[in-house]
């Protein structure tokens, strides 16, 4: 079936030859964009000043409201407004929010017990999240998982890991990276700000390196990773090197898709000289891009993958996932943490996975891309603002410039987000130019809520340019 539909009535491909979504998926929420109030509605105006007066002004808000209820694609607030959902929290909720899967196992287990510690009276379900990463991340090799609880403790754990194996120190990133916010992951992250700005000093041993970014240096993937391989051989030396770390696909650094060959050039540098190849997908996996991780995408098997964000359906989990042989390279007592893999966030995760096969979620990922992407290019021809569509599956976005040039236009892409949310549609920005929209619905949204949005959108873009 084919929906024609958007702009210059583009031929839509429908997600219709996907089975529908159970409709207890949607937690009760009527599936539709609604204003009852302006937005902020008066009941979110009153916890905003709240907010302002009892929470640190460091925490930053996309959308000025307060969430009573969200299922499916939407998200309800304490007004009665109903928004549509191109955010998931951040690629978390690609089964929905409170998918039942998750709920009914999280009742379960948090009536059984709450919490023992891992290491010190283990359960079941710890061990069955570690089963199911092992399986399902690419390569067929034998591996091991370890479980924390945040995705920025993954990278961390990863890199203690690579140390390990590697009894070398150092660890090399990519422009526009994005991992995380604790002391060390700040290192590995690029952007100042807000990320990095007064918070020095630093973690040391973190090199950084070019990377792909085909919209901006128009190169190819080969040549690209020569770049990055050449200044890592002179400036920090190949047999230094515990781990080269990156994001298969950029998340916070603007959804940067690298060029084809650049991922598995860079993997067989690693492999030849004896460097851990770490992929974060943290915000790329569990079926977000299309595929259950974005390294299969280019058949690319990463020695250690960080997982979190999609993994638990909104409880905080967090994983490192890899070969045998690394992962068993820490002394016993060296990994672990408090609440690391905690028995309800286990089985949020367990639950999330089984709601992933069970709707096929990949496979529904790589058709809302599809919707999404002939959508998005529609625009793009009617708005020279739009210098590039890009992404992978439910993980999509555009890049703003000023017309006919190559500089980022980030009040533009700040404007249409507040204008969206002013509609009724929660889309975020990312970007280290804070150029870019970018769009993360969850993964069981409707189709015509999916248009909707996208309708909302292309008129934000229309009131924004005009
Ligand atoms: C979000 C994110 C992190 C950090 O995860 P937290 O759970 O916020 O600590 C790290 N890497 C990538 C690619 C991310 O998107």
């Amino acid at each position: 079936m084919t929906n024609v539909r958007g702009s210059e009535g583009a031929s839509v491909p429908s997600l219709g030859r996907l089975s529908a979504v159970p409709a207890e998926w949607a937690n009760g929420v009527e599936q539709s964009r609604h204003l009852a109030t302006a937005v902020p509605g008066p009941r979110s105006q009153e916890l905003l000043a709240r907010r302002s007066a009892a929470v640190a002004r460091g925490l930053s808000a996309t959308l000025p409201v307060f969430v009573e209820r969200a299922g499916g694609g939407v998200v309800v607030d304490v007004d009665g407004n109903r928004f549509i959902d191109l955010g998931s929290g951040i690629a978390v909720t690609s089964v929905g929010n409170a998918n039942p899967e998750v709920v009914s196992r999280v009742q379960d287990q948090v009536a059984a017990f709450t919490h023992t510690c891992f290491m010190v009276a283990p359960y079941a379900g710890y061990v069955e999240v570690c089963e199911a990463l092992n399986n399902l991340t690419p390569g067929t090799h034998e591996k091991r998982s370890a479980l924390f609880n945040s995705g920025a403790e993954a990278v961390e754990n990863a890199v203690k890991i690579a140390r390990s194996f590697t009894k070398r120190q150092a660890v090399v990133v990519v422009e526009h990276a994005y991992h995380g916010r604790t002391n060390l992951t700040m290192a590995l992250t690029a952007k100042d700000m807000p990320y990095k700005h007064g918070f020095g000093p630093f973690a040391a041993e973190v090199y950084r390196v070019p990377t792909s970014y085909p919209l901006r240096d128009e190169r190819d993937g080969a040549t690209a990773a020569a770049q990055a391989i050449a200044k890592i051989t002179k400036e920090v030396g190949p047999d230094q090197v515990a781990a080269v770390l990156i994001e298969p696909i950029q998340g916070e650094g603007g959804f940067i898709v690298p060029a084809p060959g650049f991922l598995s050039s860079l993997a067989n540098f690693c492999t030849q000289n004896g460097i851990v190849f770490i992929a974060d997908e943290i915000q790329t996996g569990f079926a977000r891009t299309g595929a259950w991780f974005a390294c299969d995408h280019e058949g690319v098997i990463p020695d250690l993958i960080t997982t979190a964000k999609g993994i638990a359906g909104g409880l905080p989990l967090a994983a490192v996932t890899g070969r045998a042989e690394i992962m068993d390279a820490p002394h016993v007592g060296g990994l672990g943490g408090t609440y690391g893999g905690n028995p309800v966030a286990c089985a949020a995760a367990l639950g999330s996975i089984a709601a992933m096969h069970d709707a096929d979620l990949p496979s529904r990922a790589a058709a809302i891309g599809e919707l999404m992407m002939t959508r998005l290019r529609a625009m793009q021809e009617r708005f020279p603002e739009i210098a590039e569509v890009r992404g992978r599956g439910a993980m999509n976005a555009i890049e703003l410039v000023q017309p006919g040039t190559s500089t980022p236009h980030d009040t533009l892409a700040a404007a249409v987000a507040k204008a969206c949310h002013a509609k009724g549609v929660l889309v975020l920005t990312a970007g280290t130019y804070g150029n870019v929209l970018r769009f993360l619905p969850p993964l069981i949204i409707g189709e015509d809520l999916l248009h909707e949005a996208l309708d909302v959108l292309e008129e934000a873009l229309a009131d924004a340019t005009a």
